[in-house]
Parts: structure tokens; C-alpha cells; sequence
């Protein structure tokens, strides 16, 4: 996306070319984005600077409304482009105010003509006019995920790899982060809760308005709203930092003693990944059971099940800077969050708790099975991005600290969230430059704990202090 963007400006700083010289004929933009799990998940040809989003949602009939405005660039000429859609209705789509052509295909593409093709590097902005009533997208080993209904009659929006495409068309992507405004209309007897800062809410339109903003750069499927009948509770961290939290009914007094210990927990994170990324803080408790917690920026979103809910709203934050502010190249660098998340998880218990992580780790070594051994960190296909990198990763990663040493390992964990902030990053990436900072090939390490499968050998399993 970087570098698309750098050969746009300099194309608009020549001012010379004009379409068809040197533009590129204009073709239809892809309708992927080329990961290697989900090649039709997002859309080529353009990149998103902002969601403009307004919803209009009745929870008694489950009828949504929307109003989506998109800002973006062509990032080659375009005689056509998709956008992601699951299910709705779409009723009338603009192109910079002129009214395009538009059809559905496939499970999710929305096909975008613009009455004038677009020509590369032009700013161009989308106005869609949609209207239904929201469904999840069920994956049999994933879940379902996207726009879900609570049993008490609310609405929330949780899933990876895809969710936004339930509720909004979208180029739905990790790769494509933009900036997320969203003003939702509801009857006045519930409430909204989403991404980012609150910027109000009105009375009109037969209901209320709650406008929330996301204005650091987010990937869409790290969006949300949730709509119930909360408890709010706001407080701002020492720095100014908004902290927004809401409880839905039902959720226990512990939770709400478990999220007060957000400052410290964001304090902590602060203090072993650098600054918190994120301009806004806080959590959606659900009441509902839905089998898993996600990272939604800036608000993580919680299942009910809240015995020890401290660990997961560690995790949960820690994917702020690992998995949200540096997102994924690929799905197939999934470890990239769930291994750090869950490490922190480790930290966390290391510094507050007073755990001995090399005894935790040895008990954990001795305790594994063959199958454990043969699970995957990386390249471990679809439907399977989730199934050891809780459990393996803390390991390889508690290992890579004592093989690089503490000083190269707290100098990576603290640095590498800067430099790849509000960006994406590989497996291969995050390699690189840990070498840079260890000054030594890490090839054998990472071949052993993460592109490749089976027990490490012992160099790699029981490096410095750690004994077999
Ligand atoms: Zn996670």
C-alpha cells in the first residue's frame, strides 16, 4: 500500500500524463486482494481513505438502513471496482455525485461502474444507498462472524477474518485501513457503542444518533458497534486518553472490577511495547456467550464467561499494538497477533503476579504431546489460523527471548509496533528485523519453531537459562 501510494504522488506531482499516456488503459479493479486463505476477501485497484458511515437500525424488526461514503484513491486506472457486500439490498450507488451502474455477484462482490472511468492516483469518493436486515457469515470451524444478535434483542458486530462486509460495503481487507466515521440512529430506549472517540448524540430522524469517530488508520474487520441497553463508564488514562467501556445488563460486578483495572493494564502494555497506538480505550461486556473475545480497535469486544476475565483483557489490549495497529501481510501471519497477545498474557503474569515464566515454560515443554509439536505457526491453512498459535507461540516466543538474550528481545517487543504502525507486516518481516537487532541470522530458530512443524532440536527448545 506504501509504495502504491508513494508512485501515485509522484505521478500527480509530474502533472504531464494524461489517460491513456502513461495512466494505463482503465481496466476493472481485481475483485481480491490476493491473500493466500482468502483471495476474494477485499478488492484491488483502489485504497480507502475513510468510511463515512450512517445507520439507521431498528432492533424490534432487525431492519437496517445505511448510508455509506467513501473517500478514496485509484491506485491504477479503473473502468470498474468492487466493493464487499454479504446479503443487503443495495439501492442506488454514486461515483464523485454521478450516479453508477452496480451488480451483485459471487458471495460478497459488489461490481461498481462509474459512469467516467477513474484514472490512476484520482481521489474519488462512493456514496451507497443499502437497506436489510444483517446476517452473520457462518464458517464451520471460525464461527460465525460479523453482525449477530443478543438473546436479550441488542446487536453486536465481532468476527476475523471478515465481519464489516455483514453491515457495510467495504473494500474488507486487513491491507486497506482507513479512518471509520459512524453516526447510528437507534430508538432512544437503547444505546451504541463503537470504535473510537464519542462525538455526541442527537435527537431526530424518529430515534437517537450516536456519532463515534476511529481516526487512527484501522483494518475493517477490527470494526464494531453493538447496540444494548449499557452501562457506560468513562475515565481518561493519565495522558488524556479517552476510556469508554459499556456493560450490558446482566454483566456481574466482576467485570466491571476486572476493566477497572484497564489504566494499569494499558500502563503495563505501555511499558513493554511503547506507546499505546490507539487515540481511545475501553471494552464492550457482552452478556451473551459467543465463544470468543476480539481485539475491535481502540474496544475490545468480550464474551460472557467472566471468570478471570483479567488475562483476556490483557490479551485483548495487547492486540492493540500486535494485530490492530499492525496488522497482518497475510492470514498466514496470524502469530504475529495471537503469539504476542498471548505472550503478554505471560509478561503480565511475570511482572504482577510473580510467575516463574522458565519453570512455566519447562512444565509446558514436558507436558506436550507429538501433536502439539506438529501444530503450526505459520502456513497453517485456512480454518486452522487459530489452533496452536495460543499455546505454541508463548512458547517459541518465551524461547527467542532467552536465545536472542533479554536486552534484544525487550528491544524488539518495544520497537517493532513503531515501526510498523498503522501498517501490515509478514512473518518474514518481523524475522528481518529481530535479526537486525540480534545481529545474527535467526534461520535455524524460525525454521525450527515457526515455518516448520515437529519437537525443536535442543539449541532451539532449551536455549540459554532454559533447562531441559
Ligand atoms: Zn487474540
Amino acid at each position: 500500500m506504501v509504495a502504491a501510494a508513494v508512485l501515485s504522488c509522484l505521478c500527480l506531482g509530474s502533472g504531464v500524463a494524461v489517460a491513456g499516456d502513461g495512466w494505463g488503459q482503465p481496466k476493472p479493479g481485481s475483485d481480491g486482494a490476493g491473500d493466500s486463505y482468502y483471495p476474494q476477501d477485499g478488492n484491488g485497484g483502489y485504497d480507502v481513505a475513510d468510511y463515512n458511515l450512517k445507520v439507521g437500525y431498528d432492533p424490534a424488526s432487525h431492519q437496517l438502513t445505511g448510508n455509506q461514503n467513501i473517500a478514496a484513491r485509484a491506485t491504477q486506472s479503473l473502468s470498474s471496482f468492487n466493493l464487499d457486500l454479504h446479503g443487503l439490498t443495495v439501492d442506488s450507488v454514486r461515483v464523485d455525485r454521478r450516479a453508477a451502474a452496480f451488480s451483485r455477484s459471487g458471495d460478497h462482490e459488489l461490481v461498481i461502474t462509474p459512469s467516467r472511468s477513474l484514472r490512476r492516483g484520482q481521489n474519488f469518493t462512493v456514496e451507497i444507498a443499502y437497506h436489510g436486515v444483517p446476517a452473520p457469515i457462518s464458517d464451520p470451524s471460525l464461527g460465525n462472524n460479523g453482525w449477530q444478535y443478543t438473546k436479550a434483542g441488542g446487536a453486536f458486530v465481532a468476527g476475523e477474518p471478515k465481519s464489516a462486509t455483514t453491515w457495510y460495503p467495504v473494500n474488507d481487507t486487513p491491507l486497506d485501513k482507513a479512518t471509520f466515521h459512524l453516526a447510528f440512529t437507534v430508538p432512544d430506549v437503547w444505546g451504541v457503542i463503537a470504535n473510537g472517540r464519542e462525538r455526541g448524540t442527537f435527537k431526530g430522524n424518529g430515534g437517537t444518533t450516536h456519532v463515534w469517530a476511529e481516526e487512527t488508520p484501522i483494518a475493517p474487520y477490527m470494526t464494531t458497534v453493538a447496540v444494548d441497553k449499557w452501562t457506560f463508564d468513562r475515565r481518561t488514562r493519565a495522558d488524556g486518553t479517552p476510556i469508554v467501556s459499556a456493560f450490558a445488563p446482566g454483566v456481574p460486578d466482576s467485570a466491571k472490577q476486572a476493566e477497572a483495572r484497564l489504566p494499569e493494564i494499558l500502563d503495563f502494555l505501555e511499558s513493554k511495547f511503547g506507546k499505546y497506538p490507539i487515540d481511545a480505550a475501553g471494552g464492550i461486556f457482552l452478556n451473551e456467550e459467543i465463544g470468543f473475545s476480539l481485539e475491535t480497535m481502540s474496544r475490545p469486544i468480550y464474551s460472557a464467561g467472566w471468570a478471570g476475565t483479567i488475562p483476556v483483557i490483557v490479551h485483548e489490549n495487547a492486540h492493540q499494538w500486535y494485530g490492530d495497529s499492525v496488522a497482518v501481510q497475510h492470514w498466514r501471519d496470524v502469530c504475529l497477533n495471537e503469539c504476542f497477545a498471548s505472550y503478554a498474557e505471560w509478561l503480565w503474569d511475570e511482572a504482577k503476579e510473580g510467575v516463574d515464566l522458565n519453570t512455566e515454560y519447562a512444565d509446558a515443554v514436558k507436558k506436550a504431546p507429538t501433536k502439539f509439536w506438529n501444530g503450526k505457526l505459520y502456513g497453517m491453512g485456512p480454518g486452522n489460523e487459530f489452533s496452536y498459535v495460543y499455546s505454541k507461540g508463548p512458547l517459541m516466543l518465551h524461547a527467542l527471548r532467552n536465545y536472542i538474550g533479554q536486552h534484544a528481545f525487550d528491544f524488539v517487543l518495544k520497537t517493532w509496533p513503531t515501526l510498523r504502525r498503522d501498517g501490515n507486516a509478514s512473518m518474514q518481516d518481523f524475522q528481518r528485523y529481530t535479526e537486525f537487532v540480534a545481529h545474527r541470522s535467526l534461520k535455524g530458530f524460525f525454521d525450527a519453531w515457526v515455518y516448520g512443524a515437529g519437537r525443536p532440536a535442543d539449541q532451539y527448545l532449551f536455549p540459554g537459562g532454559l533447562k531441559p
